[in-house]
């Protein structure tokens, strides 16, 4: 085996068990799929014999409408976690650097060291934001590429528009700045960046978005990158032939049927989110502004402790033991438990 897979990082999936009641731990759309995408998944599935378009042809026609691109400028992939990979495949040679922000998304660190290439994280700042001009300063003859995480898992705030266009100015031309904005449909801070915006005119930036979280497909595995022709063409050259399957794109192409409901759905986890944002403050805790749908509790060494505490009572959340505990906004039912069990000291 390759040396790199000596010593890899696990990728920790948030877990459920017997116990739980709520599943809270992988940032996941507590809602079923959306009007319209059982049908489409239904009808496609009848000619499962059948290899997938290898281009997804009439998905990207329709992200392209989506997001106002041309159809070369999109690529789709088996999550965006999948596109990740191919961006680091498509532009680091062994040994080159990939620069991200830390605590940032577990993949990071799994994908870098993969394709051989050495990661520089640079720690957040104390609130759970990135380090732009850390960052910067980072960069390296030897970087290839740099992940900016907005709103970032797990700690929650996005990056505003204003630093990330100041960071996007100063970044070589020749390093590919990566915008992972999994949870771009649940930003409501008019001040946050756009990665769809600030990508024009910029051929070195591409955005990653996906249907795992907003639209609910998380179990069907398809993302998209939005680039340059030159980037988007590179991402499609890296992809596994036939990768997205026909089931996973006509799901996808139905739930952009049904935007309007996903924002409707997306509204009441944002509110949700608000809520509980609002309580665990008035129970005196520690957490910063989220604009993902999830909360992040600083917790330190008591990590652990809460963590248990909402295991115990069937509210599966995700632990860093030693930094804090990420929990998913879920049902409103799932919500209160979170609110009631933030109620009583450490
Ligand atoms: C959930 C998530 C993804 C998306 O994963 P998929 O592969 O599309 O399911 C990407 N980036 C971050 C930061 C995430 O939290």
């Amino acid at each position: 085996m390759r040396e790199a897979l000596a010593g890899l990082p696990e990728y920790r999936a948030g877990t459920s068990g017997p116990a739980t009641r709520f599943k809270a731990s992988s940032n996941e759309n507590p809602h079923p799929p959306l009007p319209g995408v059982l049908a489409a998944v239904a009808e496609s599935a009848a000619s499962m014999n059948r290899y997938p378009d290898i281009a997804a042809v009439a998905l990207r026609e329709r992200l392209a409408s989506h997001c106002g691109v041309s159809v070369d400028e999109v690529a789709v992939g088996t999550g965006s976690v999948a596109l990740l990979q191919q961006v680091l495949l498509a532009t680091c040679e062994p040994g080159d650097e990939v620069v991200y922000a830390w605590r940032s998304f577990e993949a990071y660190p799994i994908l870098a060291r993969l394709v051989g290439a050495r990661s520089v994280p640079v720690p957040l700042l104390a609130d759970g934001r990135h380090d732009l001009p850390s960052m910067l300063a980072s960069i390296s003859p030897a970087t290839r590429a740099v992940l900016v995480c907005s709103p970032n898992n797990p700690t929650g705030p996005a990056v505003g528009a204003a630093e990330l266009t100041e960071f996007l100015d100063a970044v070589p031309a020749d390093v590919l700045v990566v915008l992972d904005e999994a949870y771009a449909e649940f930003v409501d801070d008019p001040a946050a960046a756009d990665g769809l915006t600030l990508r024009h005119a910029r051929p070195n930036v591409v955005v990653l978005r996906t249907f795992s979280k907003a639209y609910g497909l998380a179990g069907l595995r398809v993302g998209y990158a939005v680039a340059g022709s030159q980037v988007a063409g590179a991402l499609r050259s890296t992809g596994v032939p036939f990768g997205v399957s026909s089931v996973a794109q006509a799901a996808a192409i139905a739930s952009l049927a049904a935007t309007e409901e996903m924002t409707e759905r997306v509204g009441v986890l944002v509110s949700e989110r608000s809520r509980v944002l609002a309580g665990l403050r008035e129970n005196g805790w520690n957490t910063p502004d989220t604009q993902g749908n999830f909360v992040w509790l600083d917790l330190g060494e008591h990590a652990e402790t809460f963590g248990a505490r909402c295991e115990n009572a069937g509210l599966a959340v995700r632990t860093f033991p030693g930094e804090g505990v990420r929990v998913t906004i879920a049902e409103p039912d799932a919500n209160d438990l979170l609110l009631h069990l933030s109620a009583s000291p450490l």
